[in-house]
């Protein structure tokens, strides 16, 4: 069907994780990066989003003639409506002509294919590919390949034009002494204090440098006692703990020179909020955009500008980072007409997506990203509320190489180690996947296992300790048996995005046919754990399901 497709008709094409959606072939863009099997695919304008994006000629299909088919009734997206009301303007605005012609060629419609339905969670068409071992260029060192120190990061030397046309702030070098000025002064207290964001103001010094006055981190006790990077609390730190290896304890200080790049970031939660305090604290430029705006408001005061939309964010920012919830958040974020992240995106600006979400939309954020010839990366992080808070999160990327070096002292701010697992954008999410379907076994089995000591008539304070001395003595197993104990379910793991990441990591494990017996069985606790009404309490409260 789709070869009798031509640039001009109007279509139904589906990206990955979206359902049929209407559209336009149009001619490609040839700033844009073609993808490898392009003469089978379809250069597509999206209505309503405005996106543009590469589409197999499978997954294209002729407006008229399947509008009853792809119509959605029900689970409405956002901008579907909108989207409807453009396509079906210009069909109403088409010559006469051009109109006949259409429907000469569309006169004998292809059946549609079963998986092309328009369920969003529907299986994808392609053949699920077999997981593919790659040499991996790992960059933790950030060394070049031929093992010479990296240059430190370039700077983006064009000033590209945003949506508006307008010129955009140019990128400026500074110079020894400026970065010096801007350095930061890190500091970090022991004392005891719930407020982030206390101690911290920052000022603008005369020209051009802004010196700022950066924000003491405090950490409560209660913080550190849950931190899975340090020790169990009252317990000196192992040489094998995480945090020595990160060299990262409360009172040490790491010492950032923040790229003068400005920098956006999207979405205030518990992560989001921890990372925002470091990537200030350290000095870089930061506008903050949050969909409960007031959250922002502390982060004012702290020294951050404020972003009245993803899209203003992302034309005021050279780079921004989003961290939000799940899926449904990240398309929103992305895709909403006029105010998402792709309105603002022109040649150049890069988008960073932090958040823990699945691999397909994944794909189509990038996709998306790059066909406006935005540059992307995927930065998912390992590591839960302290560590965001104290600047020791795993980092793990993929995609745009470059962009992967231009946040290098974002990364440094924010994480004791980055990985760059290589180009292709799904890889890191596959990582962090596996990482986090690990993690939720673990605590689900700590917690069913804590679950039948009670039901036996041991003490539920000796079988932690037990689990303490011997070898399944690790932050994870000392911090949440802790938690339990003390019936102490304050989040810093939101156990709904542990049950979304385990059931996550069984559709990739679907994708590829690995059977995952415990992770779906883990899934289920979870999701118990939920119904209970746990969802937004921390990961270990899955033991209110064990026991239920
Ligand atoms: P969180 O505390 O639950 O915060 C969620 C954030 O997403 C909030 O800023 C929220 O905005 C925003 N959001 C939710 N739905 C939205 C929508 N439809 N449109 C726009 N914004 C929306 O989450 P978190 O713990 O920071 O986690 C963020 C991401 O990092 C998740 O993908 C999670 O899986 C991942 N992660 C979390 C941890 C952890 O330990 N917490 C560790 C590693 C990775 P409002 O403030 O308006 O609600």
């Amino acid at each position: 069907m789709a070869a009798k497709l031509q640039i001009g008709d109007l279509v139904w094409a589906k990206m990955k994780s979206f359902p049929a959606w209407p559209g336009k072939i149009v001619e490609s863009n040839p700033d844009i990066k073609k993808p490898k099997n392009v003469k089978n695919q379809h250069f597509i304008f999206f209505f309503g989003s405005e996106n543009f994006a590469w589409i197999p000629f499978e997954t294209v299909y002729p407006y008229i003639g399947n509008k009853e088919k792809f119509l959605l009734t029900t689970r409405i997206p956002r901008g579907f409506k909108e989207a409807i009301d453009a396509i079906e303007d210009a069909i109403k605005n088409m010559p006469e002509e051009a109109m006949a012609d259409y429907q000469q060629r569309m006169s004998r419609p292809d059946p549609v294919p079963e998986e092309l339905n328009n369920s969003v969670e529907s299986a994808d068409s392609d053949s699920p590919d077999k997981p593919k071992r790659k040499k991996r260029s790992r960059e933790s060192d950030r060394g070049t390949e031929d093992g010479t120190p990296k240059k430190t990061p370039r700077l983006k030397s064009k000033s590209p034009p945003d949506s508006s046309g307008k010129k955009v702030r140019p990128v400026k070098s500074l110079t020894p002494s400026e970065k010096i000025l801007k350095r930061a002064k890190m500091t970090a207290s022991s004392s005891p204090s719930q407020n982030i964001f206390s101690s911290f103001s920052a000022k603008k010094s005369p020209g051009k440098i802004r010196e700022r006055k950066l924000p003491e981190l405090r950490v409560s006790e209660s913080d550190l006692s849950y931190d899975p990077s340090l020790g169990a609390p009252g317990m000196p730190l192992s040489s094998g703990s995480l945090a020595s290896e990160a060299g990262g304890t409360p009172s040490q200080v790491k010492s950032v020179i923040p790229t003068p790049m400005r920098i956006g970031f999207l979405g205030l939660g518990i992560m989001g909020q921890g990372m925002v305090m470091n990537l200030l604290r350290s000095g870089h430029e930061v506008t903050v955009w949050n969909r409960t705006a007031q959250k922002c408001r502390d982060f004012v005061k702290a020294g951050a500008l404020k972003g009245n939309s993803p899209c203003e964010v992302v034309q005021q920012c050279d780079i921004t980072f989003c961290c939000v919830a799940d899926t449904t958040a990240v398309k929103d974020i992305v895709f909403t007409t006029n105010t998402g992240v792709l309105h603002g995106i022109t040649a150049g600006k890069c988008f960073v997506e932090m958040s823990t979400i699945d691999e397909e939309t994944v794909q189509d954020v990038a996709e998306a990203i790059q066909a406006r010839g935005g540059v992307y990366l995927e930065a998912p992080v390992v590591g839960s509320r302290v560590p965001a808070l104290e600047g020791q999160l795993t980092i793990l990327a993929s995609g745009d190489r470059k962009l992967f070096d231009d946040c290098f002292s974002c990364f440094e701010a924010i994480g004791k180690k980055s990985l760059y697992l290589g180009s292709d954008p799904g890889a890191a999410t596959r990582m962090k996947l596996i990482i986090n379907m690990v993690m939720g076994t673990v605590v689900a089995s700590l917690a069913e296992g804590m679950a039948m000591a009670e039901k036996v008539g041991l003490d539920l304070e000796d079988v932690a300790e037990v689990l303490s001395l011997g070898s399944l003595r690790c932050p994870a197993i000392i911090h949440k048996s802790q938690a339990i104990l003390n019936q102490k379910y304050d989040p810093h793991f939101p156990l709904q995005h542990q049950q979304k990441d385990l059931r996550l990591a069984l559709q990739l494990g679907d994708k590829v046919e690995q059977p995952l017996y415990i992770a779906a069985a883990a899934n289920e606790l979870y999701k118990k754990a939920r119904r209970l009404g746990y969802g937004e309490s921390d990961i270990s409260a899955v033991f209110r399901a064990a026991s239920n």
